[in-house]
């Protein structure tokens, strides 16, 4: 099995790190199942119907292809963006979650790392307000790049690769992933977010980004 990030042409869909119902009562199995194994794989198999006629970028990784999408004929660099961009975000988004009980990691650590933030409470204020203001479907990240940390939000399937910047952290604010357990209470669903992250993972990203 190798993760979606190393794979080329064509990509194939990946178990999640954890049980359906690992993530309960915070987001519910069904949402898991519809998440990871319709919407997530919709993606998957678009991306691979869009490039499967065009050989010459069948060695090329999603993020070569969000990279590099200039590079492309014009006529799919709206299919590929798309589609890539929702393979990436996907697996991301379900890599920096875990079971609340495995989540936390060192509560030292965190504070340190979320310093400019103001810390861990700070940083839940901030992330919220950006996951709040996406206006239809998107997302709210954390990144990182040459200034250090910060908070931005990205529309539709957009990705933060394109300015240079590395994700450590993102939510999911399509309405997929929270409908079905929370309606239309963006607010709860982020707020409990804030449980299952998985931050022993974010962590790990910043030093491999340093
Ligand atoms: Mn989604």
């Amino acid at each position: 099995m190798m993760n979606l990030s190393k794979q080329t042409y064509p990509f194939q869909n990946q178990p999640l790190p954890y049980a359906y119902d690992a993530l309960e009562p915070y987001i519910d199995q069904k949402t898991m199942h519809l998440h990871h194994d319709r919407h997530l794989q919709t993606y998957i198999d678009n991306l691979n119907k869009t490039i499967a006629g065009y050989p010459q970028f069948h060695s090329w990784t999603i993020e070569d292809f969000l990279r590099n999408i200039s590079f492309l004929p014009i006529s799919i660099q709206v299919p590929v963006w798309r589609n890539a961009g929702g393979v990436y975000n996907h697996e991301l988004f379900f890599q920096v979650l875990a079971p609340a009980d495995t989540a936390t990691g060192s509560f030292a650590k965190v504070e340190e790392l979320l310093k400019d933030f103001g810390g861990l409470e700070g940083f839940q204020e901030q992330m919220t307000d950006a996951a709040l203001s996406v206006f239809g479907s998107g997302y709210a990240w954390l990144v990182m790049d040459e200034n250090g940390l910060s908070i931005m939000t990205t529309a539709n399937q957009d990705t933060p690769l394109a300015g240079n910047r590395y994700p450590l952290l993102l939510i999911d604010v399509w309405e997929h992933a929270y409908y079905l357990k929370y309606y239309n209470m963006r607010v709860e669903y982020i707020k409990n977010w804030f449980s299952i992250i998985h931050w022993p993972e974010v962590i790990r990203r910043y030093h491999r980004y340093r």
